[in-house]
């Protein structure tokens, strides 16, 4: 009989929940203690209420990978609103100008882009899954020692596993906020994500399936609390213009919230017993829509090196062995992370020149050709 190691899993977001459905379901899975513990009572989504206030875009890929561990089905059945285009453009040209990128799922043969899904809808369905399989879930329960073969560290951007045992991190602070909420456009929203970026921010409007749209406006913390403090009719009407009225007048139709960013980089991802995934590791702009997915990647990542190293008869915490998932992560989530803080302060600045350059940057590459086939691949991890 094999040893069987103890696997401590700190945090139940998409990403923690994401690599223990992939471990207890791994071909050496009978080798593993699995444990999830999280600090928050345990996530419930009500199919009937109302659309939840945090809602991700997940790439086709994304949801491939949910799918493998038998999570997505649930999600597909329950609401995920899939879109099929994507325009972005800066607010000094249209929308539907030469230099604006726009991207169609037909051209890449893929029936959509991705999906706009509420992150609490995909936790139901993992938990689903963990639920029938031989994996401990504890919730209402904060981590504050790490005692077990191989600690995972999912626990967010303020991540106490990374703290507790003294990884260091990079901090790019915005001075922004991420204000988000649900509205109701004058215009179809034609199933397409839509990024306009504006002097103030950027600013995406999701589609949703009922006709809404989720916007999502990073913008100075200065500006974020008067806009929270704006009424209703106020607020559509400052998210009608900061949007050039691409689908007609807004209407405030969800309540709001407030997510301040922080670019954030851990400078290594793994010490002997510990390895760091998702939000713990890397936190990045939300611009892109890409942090879930990047999170998802390192759990895929993750769960395959420790199956591999299982079958080798090494010890899952090793620090060679969590090497290999810190190699195989590291630099791809710190070339994310970097040109998402670049782009936000390349878009940000007022100067003619640099806007000029911006407008003849984005036309080239939506003339690329191959460049922005593969870029727009790795986006949607197709
Ligand atoms: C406004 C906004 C919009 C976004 N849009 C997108 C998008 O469109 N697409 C996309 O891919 N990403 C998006 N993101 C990013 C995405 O939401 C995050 O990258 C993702 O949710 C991170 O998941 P995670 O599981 O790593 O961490 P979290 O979701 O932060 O989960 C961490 C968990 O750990 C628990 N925890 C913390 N400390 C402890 C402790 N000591 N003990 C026990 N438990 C603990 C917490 O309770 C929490 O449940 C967006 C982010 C923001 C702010």
């Amino acid at each position: 009989m094999n040893k069987r190691y103890d696997v401590l899993i700190v945090g139940a977001g998409v990403t923690g929940l994401t690599v223990a459905a992939l471990l207890a379901q791994c071909e050496y899975s009978s080798q593993l203690r699995l444990t999830v513990v999280d600090a928050a009572p345990r996530p419930v989504h009500d199919p009937d209420g109302e659309v939840a206030l945090r809602v991700s875009a997940i790439a086709t890929g994304s949801a491939e990978l949910l799918d493998s561990v038998g999570a997505w089905q649930y999600v597909g059945e329950t609401r995920a609103s899939a879109y099929e285009a994507m325009r972005v453009w800066d607010e000094s040209i249209e929308p539907d100008s030469g230099g604006a990128l726009s991207f169609d799922a037909a051209e890449f043969g893929v029936p959509q882009l991705g999906f706009i899904v509420e992150n609490v809808l995909v936790q139901q369905a993992l938990l689903a899954v963990l639920d029938k399989l031989d994996v401990t879930l504890k919730f209402n329960t904060r981590v504050d020692s790490l005692k077990a073969d191989l600690v995972i560290g999912a626990d967010g951007a303020r991540s106490f596993v990374r703290d507790k045992v003294g990884i260091k991190t990079q901090d790019f602070p915005y001075g922004q906020t991420a204000f988000v909420t649900h509205l109701k456009p004058e215009k179809p929203h034609g199933r397409t994500a839509l990024q306009r970026f504006t002097q103030d921010g950027p600013l995406g409007m999701l589609p949703l399936n009922d006709g809404r749209v989720s916007v999502v406006w990073s913008i100075h913390d200065v500006l974020a609390e008067r806009v929270q403090a704006a009424n209703d009719e106020e607020l559509g009407e400052i998210l009608s213009a900061a949007s050039d009225y691409a689908l007609g007048n807004l209407e405030v139709a969800g309540p709001r919230g407030g997510f301040p960013l922080c670019a954030r980089h851990a400078t290594q991802y793994v010490m002997p017993g510990v390895a760091l995934i998702g939000d713990a590791a890397h936190a990045v702009h939300p611009l892109a829509g890409q942090g879930a997915n990047l999170g998802l990647q390192d759990a895929a990542e993750l769960a395959d090196v420790i199956n591999t190293a299982l079958g080798d008869a090494e010890h899952p915490g090793d620090k060679p062995v969590l090497r290999r998932y810190e190699r195989a992560r590291k630099g791809e989530n710190a070339t994310m992370l970097h040109f998402m803080t670049g782009l936000n302060k390349l878009f940000a600045t007022d100067s003619a020149l640099v806007r000029e350059l911006r407008i003849n940057g984005m036309r080239l590459f939506n003339y690329s050709g191959p460049i922005r086939d593969h870029a727009v691949k790795v986006a949607l991890g197709i």
